[in-house]
């Protein structure tokens, strides 16, 4: 993909939908175009420019050699269509992922504090919900020094699964 996701919606949008094929998944699904609207946009087939809101060159490789944007995209897909502006994990489940996993996060985070040298001084805070409503925070959530074994383990079963 040589469009992001925002530019990938506004080029779906700037064309009527009957313009678009009827199987396409804007047609069909409300989802982002998925026919030739999109997929033959001169953005789109420049491989070599990834466009962002607004058709602004957001990168650009000058050897002729695709820009990548695979991890771009993993990345978007994985927040998937949660809107969410944020990735709030919780320290205990992290602490209870294999070594390795552990290892590789520290690592990327020591990666983002190195790319994000003077980041405004704000902070955030994370509420609980549960069912949309505000909740206490549980303490199997907080107490990351004194994981709770049994309730950390019952998040790791699927949903159904021995009853
Ligand atoms: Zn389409």
């Amino acid at each position: 993909m040589s469009v992001d996701f925002p530019r990938g919606w506004e080029i779906t949008r700037a064309t009527e939908a009957e313009y678009h094929h009827n199987k396409c998944s804007f047609n069909t699904a409300g989802m982002i175009c998925d026919c030739n609207v999109l997929m033959r946009h001169p953005e789109m087939l420049d491989k070599c420019r990834f466009y962002g809101a607004g058709g602004e060159v957001l990168s650009e490789s000058y050897d002729g050699t695709p820009a990548s944007t695979e991890g771009y995209d993993a990345l978007w897909l994985w927040f998937g269509l949660s809107r969410s502006a944020f990735c709030v994990l919780p320290r205990v489940m992290m602490h209870d992922m294999p070594d390795h996993w552990q290892e590789r996060f520290a690592a990327l985070m020591r990666e983002w504090d190195e790319a994000w040298v003077s980041q405004p001084d704000i902070g955030a805070r994370v509420q609980i919900t549960q069912h949309g409503q505000l909740v206490k925070a549980p303490s199997w959530l907080l107490d990351y020094r004194h994981p709770d074994r049994l309730a950390l383990a019952s998040m790791r079963l699927r949903k159904g699964a021995g009853e």
